[in-house]
């Protein structure tokens, strides 16, 4: 083993979720009170974290990750940024609350240069519980943050021994520890036994890595609403979204399709330079461009709630007045991150 001083070193940044939960017996698994131990105490319970990197704790925060908000992100954004810059660490880790893990994962791909790893994690078992998941998933996204194989692949995320994308990564699962997967596209690696074992090489940067970096710490992003599809859908739910937002993802039937009353109502919006993007709710396969919603953007790969990130985001960056223009930016945008 390396002696410690000449070991890497990884900032692990501490923002709450399960990973942080304590339950009030080892038995109970799912009531808890999410983001309550601070990285130090998290620290703690790795005996032997000291033999895969330095470690410099870093306590951003204490939520659950449902309470995060777009202003978070930005905030986040910037510390992260910070932290990259600075020549002692190698790279970096993340514990995250899982349920908006995946959009604080994408929001970081988008706005952090796909230079030193950032790596996130979080667990599907209070850190008090019987077999916890946390310390195990921490060891192993250090491990990834530490590893000069994860360099120039984008945000990542580690749970379960998967390396997983941050633009691929969907949360599958309410309580299973296997949790995240990438069902198009499956990981980009495993951690076995500790040591992180990428599938290919890093030889093409992920789509969009740092494309939004100009808006890192922008607080005030446009408002995105989601609209989920479903059989006899009231259009005046569209209309809400219409009158208020200023872009709408669609989490549609099957391969992005809709009622045709909520077409008409958002064909006003595309004609008026509202982007309306097309997803899908069945949690898999691409939502690909057809004739009837040919005015509307295809989601591709993205899940609705990753369309959402993107879509803020990519208006933030559309500076422009002319609809057209900014409608053709945001179609390109979608071609290259929502790509298989
Ligand atoms: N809902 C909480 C959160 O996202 C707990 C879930 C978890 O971390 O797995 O932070």
């Amino acid at each position: 083993m390396a002696s410690t001083s000449t070991l890497p070193q990884v900032a692990l940044l501490a923002t709450g979720g399960t990973i942080a939960g304590v339950a009030s017996t080892p038995l109970e698994q799912i009531s808890y009170q999410a983001g309550v131990l601070p990285v130090e105490r998290m620290l703690e319970s790795l005996p032997g974290i000291d033999g895969v990197a330095r470690i410099a704790g870093v306590q951003w925060g204490n939520l659950p990750s449902e309470n995060i908000t777009p202003k978070d992100w930005a905030v986040l954004g910037k510390k992260c940024a910070e932290i990259l810059a600075n020549p002692d660490f190698c790279g970096m880790a993340l514990t995250h609350g899982t349920d908006t893990l995946e959009e604080t994962a994408f929001y970081l791909d988008l706005v952090l240069p796909p230079g030193k790893p950032v790596v996130l994690t979080g667990a599907m078992r209070p850190a008090t519980s019987l077999s916890a998941d946390g310390p195990i998933n921490i060891r192993d996204a250090v491990a990834v943050a530490a590893c000069p194989a994860a360099y120039g692949r984008g945000v990542l995320l580690v749970m379960n021994g998967r390396i997983l994308a941050a633009r691929a990564a969907v949360k599958v699962s309410t309580l299973d520890v296997e949790a995240f997967r990438a069902l198009e596209s499956g990981c980009l690696g495993r951690v076995i036994n500790g040591e992180p074992h990428f599938y290919h090489g890093n030889e093409h940067a992920p789509p969009l890595s740092g494309a939004c970096a100009a808006l890192t710490g922008q607080p005030e992003l446009p408002r995105v609403d989601i609209l989920y599809a479903c059989a006899g859908m009231p259009e005046d739910l569209a209309r809400h979204s219409l009158e208020r937002a200023q872009g709408i993802v669609l989490a549609g039937m099957g391969n992005g399709s809709m009622p045709q009353r909520i077409c008409r109502e958002l064909r006003t919006g595309m004609t008026a330079g509202l982007p309306v993007v097309r997803t899908s709710r069945t949690g898999s396969g691409p939502v690909t461009p057809l004739e009837e919603y040919a005015d509307f953007i295809p989601g591709g790969m993205l899940s609705a709630a990753k369309a959402r990130v993107l879509l803020m985001l990519g208006l933030g960056t559309a500076q422009s007045d002319d609809a057209i223009f900014r409608l053709r930016h945001l179609r390109q945008l979608f071609a290259v991150g929502g790509k298989l």
